[in-house]
């Protein structure tokens, strides 16, 4: 296996999904649905993705019991409720969510109640249909979990259904795909599977992003995103994520920032502070980028596909970075570099302000020897 350390133990184990992928195999969902068993689908969509949700349930018919076209970002607690007495009312034996994470996280919200078994058919580059993570939105915040019962039983990509992803949101889901294995390159429990998923995965959307961007319909670059973006997933799925998505959680959670493009703007930064502190990442990241820099390349990569230029134009001013700050520090999480409020402080000014990483530009970094908590291990990796 290629690993930098071949003596470091780790746990490698496999969630069971039934991947269908393929232009047009979103025909394939009745045989999936009576291969389950599965004889009353409740279709879940967001609203904008009612004809989609339509066109699932025709596919379905007698095997469709109702449609709830009303998921809504980050599952709110209300909208969690009111599908599964949906669910309970039209008597589902499962669900089928179809749409981005918004669509398949309402379906998990249903399963983490009633058991019910998930087909998932995701649209964006999410990632959920890959994780048995969970997330329900209360008033005092959004609340995740793991649990085995949420984790897709069927998951179809079908790449002719992302062909209407807007350009833009095509660009942003794609980074945000991208940042799943950018930290599970890194990760306290990646293995060398995790390893090879997250280099092809980072190649795939890397070439694909861009054409898309240019040219949305482009079948073989949506075909190479949704193949980058179901490994992707799996990373996710497979690994614990570190600072990135610690940041976007606060983000996204305390500030109301936009999830995708959160993590678009500041997947450079992170990987900037981080990568010098994890060489087999930075290695890996170079080899599926073609480049000498990968936090470069990102940033590059980013602007390429619209993403916002800063975290300012997100809404986040220098007043906030404090309460950011603590509350990132205040749960412990693992991360290659030692995190202090010093250097996050930096980090953050870097991405409020959007200010260019240039190719061999360096970050500027704390002295890892400054650094309070736990040190950083260069070359921690699979
Ligand atoms: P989303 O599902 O809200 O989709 C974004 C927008 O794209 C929506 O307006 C949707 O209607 C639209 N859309 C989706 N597919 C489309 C298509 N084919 N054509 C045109 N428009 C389309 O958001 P998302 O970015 O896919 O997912 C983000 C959510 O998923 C967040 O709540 C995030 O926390 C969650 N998430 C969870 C996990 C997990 O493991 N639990 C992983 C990743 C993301």
């Amino acid at each position: 296996m290629n690993t930098d350390d071949p003596t470091r133990s780790f746990t490698y184990a496999a969630l069971p999904a039934r991947i269908l992928f393929g232009a047009g195999r979103v025909a394939d969902l009745p045989a999936e649905s009576t291969r389950l068993g599965l004889q009353r689908l409740l279709v879940l969509a967001t609203p904008g993705q009612r004809p989609l949700a339509e066109m699932a349930a025709a596919l379905l018919g007698r095997q469709a019991a109702g449609m709830f076209a009303a998921a809504r970002m980050h599952v709110p607690i209300a909208t969690a409720d009111q599908a599964r007495a949906e669910a309970r009312r039209v008597g589902a034996d499962g669900c089928v969510a179809i749409g981005g994470g918004s669509a398949i996280g309402l379906g998990k919200a249903i399963a983490l109640d009633m058991g019910l078994p998930i087909i998932a058919i995701p649209t964006t580059y999410a990632g959920s249909e890959m994780t048995p993570v969970w997330g329900i939105t209360y008033r005092d915040g959004k609340h995740t979990g793991r649990a085995d019962a949420v984790l897709p039983r069927s998951v179809i990509y079908d790449p002719d259904l992302t062909r209407d992803l807007p350009a833009t949101l095509s660009g942003l889901s794609g980074v945000n795909a991208i940042a799943h294995a950018v930290e599970a390159l890194y990760a306290p429990d990646t293995s060398p599977v995790i390893c090879l998923y997250a280099g092809q995965a980072i190649r795939d959307l890397t070439a694909a992003l861009p054409t898309i961007a240019a040219s949305p319909h482009d079948a073989a670059a949506r075909a190479s995103a949704l193949r980058g973006a179901w490994l992707c997933g799996s990373c996710l799925g497979a690994t614990t994520m570190s600072l990135h998505h610690k940041l976007c959680h606060v983000l996204g959670g305390t500030f109301d920032l936009p999830h995708a493009q959160t993590h678009a703007v500041l997947l450079p930064y992170v990987a900037a502070f981080n990568l010098p502190y994890s060489a087999h990442a930075a290695a890996v990241l170079s080899d599926a980028m073609d480049t000498a820099d990968p936090p470069a390349a990102l940033y590059e990569l980013a602007r390429n596909v619209g993403a916002p230029q800063s975290l300012r134009e997100l809404g986040l001013t220098e007043a906030d970075l404090p309460t950011v700050v603590a509350d990132v520090l205040s749960r412990p999480y693992s991360n290659p570099r030692a995190v202090t409020a010093e250097s996050l402080t930096l980090l953050l000014t870097e991405a409020l302000e959007g200010r260019v990483i240039a190719p061999g530009g360096a970050f500027p970094t704390a002295s890892p020897r400054s650094a309070r908590g736990r040190p950083g291990r260069t070359g921690q990796g699979c």
